[in-house]
């Protein structure tokens, strides 16, 4: 049994841990984990806190996927609501669907009665108002009406943050993986942008035959490249997850990648976790038996030619 996530997932590990300690699924560790960094207002690529649209609304994206019969669940632009990996996983559990998004996820979402929440905090609300200004240079009320949202969203996107995706891989005692994704994906996006987060086999896989991966970073390289299904798939044709986990890194060198690349975590039905980044970084680990997360360096696979113009 283990759990692994990115360093943003550190006040997420104890309580999926605990998950697995009490008996629970890989599933219920990764939605206990994922949970509390979704209510980490400090946290700005994540849930209560995220930062916006370039309308200044948070729009959020989650999936989750059980390995042992590769079902999924997932949601996107999902406004509103404090828990948008437990919709995710509800998406899975009652409907025959797998993806539901915007206006449908937040019927769905009331439907359910999940917990609803006023995302943007003021400081998120704060930086966006800066980012209009000083980058888009426009006034926030012109923008229902403004002509050109695609001008302003390439002027705010420019020297943008970097994310922070919170991604959980799970394995629990039955042997079954799991894989969770929860982000408020690409701040300043244009409206109804979706990125890789909640695209089963882009920013997620799992699948108990091979492995289960998750990324974070620029959402349209791994969903151009089918990142998280790569690495699954390398897994079951009998690679580590080093050897996984690197070539799919190499395969996001792809024509026009002009925004930036992608970190990833691995984990095989055995256990063995990796992760990997463009540049130097951890991840964590734990099992039932630690107190606390353990930190890991992830492999440094170099960004591909002319990604990085927009970081
Ligand atoms: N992968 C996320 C997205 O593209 C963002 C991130 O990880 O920072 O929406």
């Amino acid at each position: 049994m283990i759990v692994v996530s990115g360093v943003t997932g550190r006040l997420g590990m104890k309580a999926a841990r605990d998950a697995l300690r009490a008996g629970g699924s890989a599933l219920d560790a990764v939605e206990a984990g994922i949970r509390q960094v979704e209510l980490n207002a400090q946290d700005h690529s994540v849930g209560l806190g995220g930062y916006p649209n370039i309308l200044g609304e948070v729009q959020l994206d989650a999936g989750i996927m059980d390995g042992s019969n590769r079902a999924v669940g997932a949601v996107a632009a999902l406004r509103g609501f404090a828990h948008p990996i437990s919709v995710a996983r509800q998406v899975m559990i009652r409907l025959p669907h797998v993806f539901l998004v915007g206006a449908g996820a937040e019927r769905f979402a009331a439907e359910i009665a999940a917990e609803r929440s006023d995302l943007l905090t003021p400081e998120a609300k704060q930086a966006w108002l800066d980012r209009l200004n000083q980058y888009a240079g426009v006034r926030p009320e012109e923008l229902p009406t403004h002509p050109d949202l695609v001008t302003l969203v390439w002027r705010a996107l420019n020297e943008r943050q970097r994310g922070g995706t919170i991604d959980f891989l799970a394995l629990d005692a039955a042997g079954n993986l799991c894989a969770g994704v929860s982000t408020s994906g690409c701040a300043w996006k244009y409206p109804g942008r979706v990125g890789d987060s909640p695209i089963c086999g882009a920013g997620y896989y799992a699948d108990n035959r091979g492995g289960a991966a998750a990324c974070t970073g620029v959402g349209e390289v791994a969903i151009r490249a089918g990142t998280a299904r790569t690495v699954s798939l390398l897994l079951q044709l009998g690679y580590s997850v080093a050897e996984a986990g690197a070539r799919a890194m190499q395969d996001l060198a792809l024509p026009g990648a002009g925004r930036g690349s992608i970190d990833l975590l691995v984990l095989d039905p055995q256990g063995h976790a990796a992760g990997f980044a463009t540049d130097p970084g951890q991840f964590l680990v734990i099992t039932p038996e630690m107190d606390e997360p353990e930190e890991r360096e992830r492999v440094t696979v170099s960004a591909p030619p002319n990604s990085r113009e927009y970081e």
